[in-house]
């Protein structure tokens, strides 16, 4: 199982499924197969519905002004929201919010990326299965990249998210002359499609989650460079037409089409609407889905290799999906995917 912030080993999710018994009576089947049997506990359930439903009731409103006036983010803002009404989630938001202000702050200074891609070349691309943006071609400031390492660090050892020999060695990993040999090496061996089932976990798993989030200014300026100007519709394939990496997130638009959002660069690209994009089965009666009471989210479940997919439904939403408020909403049903036996 990958370990993810926001997912898989995360101790609010270890907490949460701790909890999670009966969660999904609550949840709407929507899948082609019956659910497996369920326990009840109708107390973890209450609990565990605010959790949920927390954001119907959040108004679509503008970032309020905090220190000197100047106009705070509109997830962070909304991640403040889920605090005041999940104090469960409390320490998962501020390690959110201290994250996305450390990205933020990178990112306002890593140099503006050119590409000219065509349909053809996206189509080239699908065909051979290799995603666009080569690893010379992110621009990489290493001065930046190793503060990002370090401060990444810090805040998962801040709140519980880091052990102590990992924290270490992500520290030595900060100051290493060789840091350029050891990011390549990752960003390659996550560049492409995998061979089997969980074939991407080799190697450090820890090492990983802090490198996806230390490389997130740099290739998420890359993907908002990308988004808007490339057609990336001929891309079929499940994991990131980008970088190479998976989904970890989906959101449904009003034309309920289904929309993956990459793990590791956050560009958003069309699949199959209820396809598994980890094994690529496209057998609906192999795919359990639930949707939350209000509607708000969904997750996939595969029954052919056991993984799940949360997403956003933006087709009645009071807001557009924000991936790193949305992961942290859904903590709850992480925890009740995983005790379904589904893993992240
Ligand atoms: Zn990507
Ligand atoms: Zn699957």
């Amino acid at each position: 199982m990958r370990r993810g912030v926001g997912a898989g080993a995360s101790p609010w999710v270890v907490a949460f499924r701790a909890r999670a018994d009966g969660f999904f009576d609550d949840l709407r089947v929507a899948g082609m197969e019956k659910p497996r049997q369920f326990t009840r506990d109708g107390q973890a359930n209450s609990g565990m519905r605010a959790a949920i439903v927390y954001n119907r009731a959040v108004p679509e409103r503008h970032a309020r002004p905090r220190g000197g006036g100047r106009a705070e983010p509109r997830e962070i803002t909304e991640l403040r929201l889920i605090k005041e009404r999940q104090p469960d989630l409390q320490s998962a938001v501020d390690m959110q919010i201290e994250l996305i202000q450390l990205q933020r702050r990178v990112q306002a200074r890593v140099a503006m990326p050119w590409f000219d891609w065509s349909a053809a070349t996206v189509e080239a691309h699908d065909a051979s299965g290799t995603p666009l943006l080569r690893f010379e071609d992110i621009p990489i400031e290493w001065t930046e990249l190793r503060l990002m390492v370090r401060q990444t660090g810090e805040i998962l050892r801040r709140h519980d998210s880091l052990e102590s020999a990992d924290f270490a060695h992500v520290q030595t990993l900060a100051r290493e002359a060789d840091i350029k040999t050891v990011l390549e090496q990752w960003y390659q061996r996550t560049a492409h499609a995998p061979t089997t089932a969980g074939a991407r976990d080799a190697g450090d798993a820890m090492l990983g989650e802090v490198l996806t989030l230390a490389l997130r200014p740099f290739l998420a300026r890359c993907a908002d460079v990308v988004q808007p100007r490339v057609d990336l519709s001929p891309w079929t394939r499940g994991y990131c037409p980008l970088c190479g990496d998976e989904p970890d997130f989906a959101v449904i638009t009003p034309a309920a089409e289904r929309w993956l959002i990459c793990r590791r660069c956050t560009l958003r690209w069309r699949f199959d609407s209820l396809g598994c994009p980890y094994c690529d089965n496209r057998d609906r009666t192999r795919i359990t889905s639930f949707a939350t009471p209000d509607g708000q989210y969904r997750v996939y479940g595969c029954d052919a290799c056991q993984r799940y997919l949360k997403a956003y439904d933006g087709r009645n939403a009071p807001r557009p999906v924000m991936p790193t408020v949305d992961g942290v909403a859904t903590l709850p049903l992480d925890a009740a995917a995983q005790q379904r036996g589904y893993t992240a």
